[in-house]
């Protein structure tokens, strides 16, 4: 991202959540611009359930690419009954950040795309305030077909489809994974603990540190806790040795 696009994403960013008076780093002010941020490898790129003209296509094991082959045109739980497609995940095949949600909803099922609504729109936002770009960094949800009616998806769902989220975590070894939402990071931690506690507190999945934090559709509705996920969001940066603004 280049210099005044970054300072423009943190002060969009501190008034959408009403954080005003943030100074801008004083760091992306005077740094040069960083090199253009990696491209994503052709691996990254959801290809969607075999069809006549990529069914010929090798993806290599171990690979992203590899995985959603073996996912297919999967049958493994009963989310495939009314979905329209299936979210994979998106995102930089080897980003040091991995963002994960609970499950698509309605405008990821039409898409076929993580994070694409209104929310993914706000999530966009918190990328962009970290200094990052949506595709410097990865992200993907526990369950890759719709939950009916947007539940939580329950255990046999689960455990037909977080063995691909590891997979793909395994692939991509990010250094931070977020927790996006109550019921991400209480299935990721096998911890029922309230979200309002679990926040904001280093954890561990897959050997990978996780940060559990509000989920962008919860802070649509209750603004004044966007606070705190910025707050989550900096623990981030500090791990990751993004710069911070100054004031924190
Ligand atoms: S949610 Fe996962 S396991 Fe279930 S059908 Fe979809 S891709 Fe398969």
């Amino acid at each position: 991202m280049g210099l005044v696009a970054q300072a423009r994403a943190l002060l969009s960013f501190q008034g959408d959540l009403g954080l005003h008076g943030v100074d801008v780093p004083f760091e992306i002010l005077t740094r040069r611009a960083p090199a253009e941020p990696p491209r994503p490898a052709t691996d990254v790129v959801d290809m969607g359930p075999p069809t006549a003209g990529n069914e010929a296509m090798v993806q290599p094991r171990g690979s992203l690419g590899g995985i959603r082959e073996e996912i297919g045109d999967c049958r493994r739980c009963k989310l495939s009954d009314r979905r329209t497609n299936i979210v994979f995940g998106a995102g930089y095949h080897k980003a040091r950040l991995m963002f994960v949600g609970e499950g698509p909803g309605q405008d990821e099922d039409l898409q076929g795309e993580p994070f694409v609504g209104a929310a993914g729109k706000l999530l966009d936002k918190m990328i962009r305030a970290m200094t990052l770009e949506r595709s410097e960094v990865y992200i993907a949800n526990i369950v890759k077909c719709r939950p009916p009616r947007n539940r939580d998806p329950e255990p046999d769902e689960v455990a037909a489809c977080e063995p691909f989220l590891k997979q793909q975590i395994a692939v991509v070894q990010p250094e931070v994974i977020v927790a996006l939402g109550r019921c991400a990071a209480q299935t990721l931690l096998r911890d029922q603990t309230a979200i309002s506690r679990l926040r904001g507190k280093w954890r561990e999945y897959e050997g990978r540190a996780l940060m559990p934090t509000f989920h962008p559709a919860y802070l649509l509705r209750n603004a004044s806790e966007k606070k705190w996920v910025w707050h989550d969001l900096q623990e981030v940066m500090r791990r990751l040795g993004l710069n911070l603004p100054k004031s924190t």
